[in-house]
Order: C-alpha cells, then structure tokens, then sequence
C-alpha cells in the first residue's frame, strides 16, 4: 500500500543533509493550494456533475478539498455551478463580498462561464460580469475529470501567486473595476 502513496513535491529550495531552505511564501502558498476549503454554489445540472466529482469514484478530497463550507466566511475556494439568474446575482456577489481574502473563483460549466445556451434577458452571461473570476472549467456539463482539471490549475496559480498580490494597486483596480471596495 505504501507504494501507492505519492508524495507532494517540496517547494523549490537549497537542500543538503540535515536542512532544507526555501522561501516562505512557497511554503505558504504549497499549504494552501492542499487545503482549499470550497463554497460549492450550485445551481442546476453542473452541480450534479460536481457531487460525482465529490463522490468516491473522482473523489474530489484528494486534492486537499475534503473540508466544503457552506459559509462563505469560512471558504476560500468559490466554486459556481449552474445557469445563474440576474436575480440571482446580487446574492451570489454578496457571497463572494463575504468571503475573507484570500479568495479564488472557479466558475464551472458553460452557463457559470458564459450563461451557456440561455442566451436570453434573465440569465447573466457569465459570472465575470459581477466578479473576478480566476479559473473556467468549459463543458455543458463537464466530466468530473474537466471539474479536477479546474482545481489543480488553481491549485497552481495558489502555489504561485505572491503574497503581495491582494494589495497591488493592479488588484486593487481589479476589484475597483467590479464596484468592490478595499481598504
Ligand atoms: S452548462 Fe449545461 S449542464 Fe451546466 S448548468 Fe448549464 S445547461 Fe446545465
């Protein structure tokens, strides 16, 4: 069994024997890309194709996201799946606002990412037209592997993203540019 076992890979550094340095911010960022806590926001049949991906067959814990939250206050991980109303979208922007930074977002499926084939006046075509979005999984619906394929880029862009990142004036006129105000 303990063959089966695969190890993640230590950040880059300078070994030798007895001692291993690397930066801080690549220790932090390797911790949290392993142990993002998601927010599934599931509106219709992607949310399927996402409990299978949870489910034990895909199981989606593997990759350090055992722990959902239906709290946004302890998420970090959004994930949007489904064809989201305008009406919808002030409560979906409040969840996102409710989340404490760091905070990714992961829109799942054709309709999070462009509203899908509901080309119409209700459905808002896509999530990125009321929040920063940092991954799309494509697919109407996606497989569970496409779902597993979105988290470990994001899984990347965590391990890589600088710790100064959330107080750049470049993120800042990011959120600015969504009406979101940061102090
Ligand atoms: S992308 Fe397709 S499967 Fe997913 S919610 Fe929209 S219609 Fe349903």
């Amino acid at each position: 069994m303990a063959n089966n076992i695969k190890m993640v890979e230590a950040p880059a550094g300078i070994q030798g024997e007895g001692f291993f340095a690397t930066k801080f911010s690549d220790v932090v960022g390797l911790a949290r890309s392993y142990s993002l806590w998601p927010l599934p926001f599931a509106t219709s049949c992607c949310g399927i194709a996402y409990m299978a991906t949870m489910a034990s067959t895909y199981d989606f814990a593997r990759f350090g996201t055992e722990r959902l939250s239906f709290s946004p206050r302890q998420a970090d991980m959004l994930l949007v799946m489904g064809t989201i109303a305008k009406k919808m979208g002030p409560v979906l922007r409040h969840v996102y606002e409710q989340m404490s930074e760091p905070r990714w977002v992961i829109a799942v499926g054709a309709c999070a990412s462009s509203g899908g084939i509901f080309d119409s006046y209700s459905v808002l075509q896509g999530i990125d037209k009321i929040m920063p979005v940092d991954v799309y999984v494509s697919g109407c619906p996606p497989r569970p592997e496409q779902i597993l394929e979105g988290i470990m880029k994001l899984q990347e862009l965590v391990q890589t993203e600088s710790f100064r990142r959330r107080d750049t004036p470049e993120y800042k006129a990011l959120l600015a540019s969504y009406g979101i105000n940061v102090n």
